[in-house]
């Protein structure tokens, strides 16, 4: 093959609640976060996304840009099999990867103006805040939805655990949740962590450790008690 070179730009760039990569969902559409996905010039012209609102979903093309600095190897261990069990790069979803690219799809909510900046509206991205998007196409279901496709070691979707509040944080999430600024901030919380973000092998044993994740400008600490998450508070994430 001819050498080729080709430099890639970022086209648009990702809010999103999730500010730290501990607590994202490990694929889209697993909790149902809003975001906002905003074209960056010269790519933020009205043209660039006509017709884009007759579809209900987008891929999105992305750059794991947090983790292009470590690199990639030819084999990986995937989190669903414990990190006991290596497969190669290129059978693994692993954000280390040559060209450190990803792709998402997730649902288009509409074409907005959002603090003067052309943006579409979706929700149930797995994406980084901040993360650079490369390319953006619609979602087309006669070709990208496969019935019979096998799934390998991520044939279905992760267990859900039950998540419970006390006191404090169910009052905290109430108030804290109004800021039309944190959407769905209750739903985020218990979607986040009914996924059971910890790695695999601290959910086979006694887990006495504190967690924390980071959504929107929130820290929520919770723990495992009697196998469930359970949220005990939530405190401004320090800048
Ligand atoms: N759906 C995409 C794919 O298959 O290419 C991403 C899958 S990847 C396993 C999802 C994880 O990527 C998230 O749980 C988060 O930890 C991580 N992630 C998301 N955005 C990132 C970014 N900008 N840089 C590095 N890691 C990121």
């Amino acid at each position: 093959m001819k050498a080729f070179e080709n430099t890639i730009q970022a086209v648009a760039v990702c809010h999103t609640p999730y500010r730290q990569k501990f607590g994202i969902p490990r694929q889209p559409g697993l909790v149902n976060a809003h975001g906002f996905v905003e074209l960056l010039p010269p790519f933020n012209d009205p043209d660039t996304v006509r017709g884009l609102e007759q579809y209900s979903h987008l891929w999105l093309l992305f750059c794991f840009h947090e983790n292009l600095a470590q690199g990639w190897k030819n084999t990986v261990r995937p989190p669903r099999l414990g990190g006991n069990e290596k497969l190669g790069v290129f059978a693994t979803r692993s954000t280390f990867r040559p060209n450190g690219i990803g792709q998402s799809v997730v649902r288009l909510h509409g074409i907005v103006k959002r603090k003067g900046k052309l943006c579409l509206e979706i929700s149930g991205m797995d994406l980084l805040d901040g993360t650079p998007i490369i390319d953006i196409k619609p979602y087309i279901p006669f070709s990208d939805a496969i019935a019979d496709a096998r799934g390998g070691i991520a044939q279905d979707a992760p267990v859900l655990i039950e998540v419970s509040y006390s006191e404090l944080a169910t009052l905290q999430i109430a108030t804290l949740g109004q800021d039309d600024a944190r959407p769905d901030l209750a739903a985020l919380i218990d979607g986040v962590l009914a996924q059971d973000p910890r790695p695999a092998y601290k959910k086979a044993k006694e887990d006495p450790k504190l967690y924390q994740v980071a959504l929107y400008d929130l820290d929520i600490f919770w723990c495992i008690q009697d196998g469930k998450a359970h949220v005990l508070e939530l405190k401004p994430t320090k800048v």
